[in-house]
């Protein structure tokens, strides 16, 4: 038995992303249409929801 995961679509370019088996929440996937970064916020066998993720500060606190 096959289950198809909904893929989750781009929330800048509205473009579908390509479900990894291997993500996990957390994990920070790129578009590849438009190359921004998203993050896996939630991962069950039948969808996957992402947000935008968050930018990349450097120096963070220190
Ligand atoms: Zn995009």
């Amino acid at each position: 038995m096959t289950t198809a995961i909904t893929a989750p679509k781009c929330l800048v370019c509205d473009t579908d992303f390509e479900v990894q088996e291997d993500w996990e929440t957390g994990e920070i996937t790129e578009c590849g249409a438009c190359g921004q970064e998203h993050e896996v916020v939630e991962k069950t066998d039948a969808t996957v929801r992402i947000e935008l993720a968050p930018e990349v500060e450097e120096d963070w606190g220190e």
